[in-house]
């Protein structure tokens, strides 16, 4: 992700030159994956928790929750809900931990939970029924990784494998790869197709025509989600618009709609769709969370498994091979997309 992001910065600006204000579905999937859901992942916990930016974390918290709404993310999409529910409460009614929060955000720190946590998800199954049963195991876990002397004596120990010069050269090779990705985008028009698979239920995959890889629905803008998803066939999305269809005037959201800028204003600055979709689903959490606060001890089990459906393993980094010639590479791409700018502009 560190790559990405760092690679998608070198390159933007010239991906935003060449795409403008096209709606197209492929090149707003991935514009929206590099400069919103990544840059969010990345800075909650290493940027704004551990500065203590409480205005941005809680920006970013609200990113993130809308990010596990898409996906589907039970669990997450609840919990982050409550805690900005909290904090909005607190700010309500004027609780002096507010004060405390935004001055000492990072002394919050669940690490050592959050960690325990992973790891007693990752040794538990669904045969866990009940709170005792999950102490227990909980118990068997810690006092397993604390003595087994033996087995840690053989755990191979890990260095961070990569150098500075290596991560330098592999952020400027992720570019050049994000340039001819897009290109791939651009060549074939982003177009998307949409397939219903599934063994047990069809559910639907997303295929972008140069990926081979099927995307869950999630992976499509906000708006995408919303009960009028971005029109294609004309620019501005705001219901009865009158104007032309120029988007001289105005911009695609990173939810994937489009206003003009005088529309926009009229809606008070926010898009009309993805309100009304972000506001239901708020309501339908709030409703099964509250809910669940309510449930006997038995339905744990249920819970259990859907927390096993969230986990997902580390994955393990690939050592790199430092290639000569990436500096000058993505020097020549980025001069040969000048110049055809250049060109393009002279013809018109
Ligand atoms: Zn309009
Ligand atoms: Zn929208």
């Amino acid at each position: 992700m560190y790559l990405a992001n760092s690679g998608w910065k070198l390159i933007k600006h010239l991906v935003i030159a060449r795409f403008g204000n096209t709606k197209i579905t492929g090149y707003r999937t991935f514009f929206d994956l590099l400069d919103n859901l990544i840059p969010a992942t990345l800075d909650i916990y290493t940027v704004l928790f551990r500065n203590n930016k409480f205005d941005e974390y809680i920006d970013t918290i609200y990113r993130l929750w809308c990010m596990m709404r898409r996906f589907q993310r039970h669990n997450y999409d609840k919990i982050l809900l409550a805690f900005l529910s909290d904090v909005y409460y607190w700010k309500s009614i004027g609780h002096p931990i507010i004060e405390t929060l935004k001055n000492n955000l990072n002394m919050f720190d669940e690490y050592i939970i959050e960690n325990f946590h992973s790891l007693l998800r990752r040794h538990t199954t669904a045969k866990v029924s009940s709170s005792k049963s999950l102490r227990r195991d909980a118990l068997f876990i810690d006092n397993f990784r604390n003595e087994n002397l033996f087995a840690t004596s053989f755990v191979p120990k890990r260095d961070y494998p990569y150098k500075k010069k290596d991560l330098d050269e592999m952020i400027k090779r992720t570019a050049l790869f994000l340039l001819n990705f897009f290109d791939e985008i651009w060549k074939n028009d982003g177009k998307v197709e949409k397939k219903m698979e599934g063994k047990r239920t069809k559910k639907p995959y997303y295929y972008f025509t140069s990926i081979p890889t099927s995307f869950p629905f999630g992976a499509l803008p906000l708006g995408y989600h919303s009960p009028i998803p971005p029109n294609m066939k004309k620019f501005c999305d705001k219901k009865f618009c009158k104007k032309s269809t120029s988007d001289s005037e105005g911009e695609v959201l990173i939810c994937g709609h489009a206003y003009h800028e005088e529309c926009f204003r009229v809606l008070g600055l926010k898009c009309e769709h993805c309100y009304k979709y972000l506001d239901k689903s708020i309501n339908e959490l709030t409703n099964s969370y509250n809910q669940r606060l309510h449930l006997e001890e038995a339905q744990l089990e249920l819970d259990i498994n859907e927390m096993d459906e969230d986990n997902c393993e580390l994955e393990e980094t690939d050592s790199y091979k430092s290639k000569i010639g990436t500096d000058s590479e993505l020097q020549i791409v980025i001069k040969l997309i000048f110049l055809v700018r250049i060109l393009l502009a002279k013809k018109c």
